[in-house]
């Protein structure tokens, strides 16, 4: 029997920005059609991890594997180098990333800012990728504010409008970074909504996040990292319900 090869495989990534260790060796291995939640107080270094994913970031040790290939950096030589910004860009179209602050094309509709990559980048032909973009719209709840502007849109729909646009690239995992958190609270349920419908079709995600409902109910597993490091990885069940440690358990607390 062979083992499955997980879709993330991150082992002992190390990231410092000057002296400051903010990645002290993270090991994360996400299966493919699975969810990730990870949990940890404010400057813990769960964004600065996201980022290494799709190298929004550079790493100073360990790896990162993504469907099998490294993120970032190519064998050379007999080491690595570092990918050149092409290099990146081709890797990162497998991976979709939807930050706190929705960063829509303020002079773009909803479905052109949907349709903007697809065509600009993938060469996909207009009206196939406003058709896609249609259906996208429709997954989200918004098929019938494909003319609006991000102005008019409230920041839940704009959230919304923000995760069609990173599925229309077709990437096989989605990184979400506190998606609902600058959210007024009315607005965070349909967004939660459209990310756990997404799970359930089987995409594969890591989502920071303190939304603990969320995490309880849709990760397969959960990670509480504080201080650069994960202090405890497990099923919700496990490290939500019943934490082993006393940092887990005061920021659960916290945040219920
Ligand atoms: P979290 O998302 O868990 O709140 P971050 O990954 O954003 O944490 O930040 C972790 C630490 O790294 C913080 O102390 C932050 O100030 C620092 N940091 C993040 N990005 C940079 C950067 N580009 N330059 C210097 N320090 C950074
Ligand atoms: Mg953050």
């Amino acid at each position: 029997m062979t083992a499955t090869v997980p879709l993330v495989d991150a082992r002992n990534v190390r990231k410092s920005f000057g002296t400051h260790h903010v990645l002290r060796g993270i090991d994360l291995r996400v299966d493919r059609g699975s969810v990730a939640c990870l949990l940890g107080p404010s400057g813990s270094g769960k964004s600065t991890f996201l980022r290494c994913i799709n190298h929004l970031e550079s790493i100073d040790g360990g790896r990162i594997l993504v469907d099998g290939d490294l993120i970032g950096y190519r064998e050379h030589r007999g080491g690595l180098r570092e990918m050149r910004p092409r290099e990146v860009a081709a890797q990162r179209r497998n991976i979709g990333m939807v930050f706190q602050r929705f960063h829509l094309f303020p002079h773009m509709t909803a479905l052109e800012n949907i349709i903007e990559a697809p065509q600009r980048v993938a060469g996909v032909r207009r009206a196939i990728a406003q058709g896609e973009a249609r259906e996208l719209l429709d997954r989200v709840g918004l098929a019938d504010y494909a003319g609006h502007y991000p102005a008019q849109l409230s920041g839940g729909q704009q959230q919304r409008v923000a995760i069609a646009r990173a599925l229309a690239m077709h990437p096989q995992l989605m990184l979400f970074d506190e998606p609902t958190s600058a959210l007024d609270p009315e607005l965070v349920g349909d967004v939660l909504a459209v990310m756990r419908d997404l799970a359930k079709d089987g995409m594969t995600m890591i989502v920071v996040t303190h939304e603990i409902g969320f995490a309880r109910e849709v990760a397969d597993t959960v990670v509480f990292m504080d201080g650069g490091v994960v202090v405890e990885a497990g099923a919700p069940a496990q490290v939500i319900g019943a934490p082993q440690h006393e940092r887990t358990r005061a920021f659960i607390e916290s945040v219920l």
